[in-house]
């Protein structure tokens, strides 16, 4: 899973427009007035979530490979 495709809530900081857009055009201007998008508040809490559980499946499989002895 990428976190570029997540589908994360924004508002304007200028306008206050919202809209719903993957993480990747977050950083792309407001419609509206061009102003800068920024990430609803909630959904920064959720991609926190998933950064850390995209962390800690890597730890995981790294931790399961040297267990199988992978380049020994
Ligand atoms: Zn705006």
């Amino acid at each position: 899973m990428s976190i570029n495709k997540t589908i994360v809530r924004g508002q304007c900081s200028s306008c206050g427009w919202r809209s719903q857009r993957q993480y990747k055009n977050m950083s792309k201007p407001c419609p509206k007035c061009g102003g800068t998008m920024v990430v609803d508040e909630s959904d920064q809490e959720s991609m926190k979530a998933m950064a850390i559980i995209a962390i800690v499946a890597m730890v995981v499989l790294a931790v399961v490979f040297s267990a199988l002895g992978v380049g020994k």
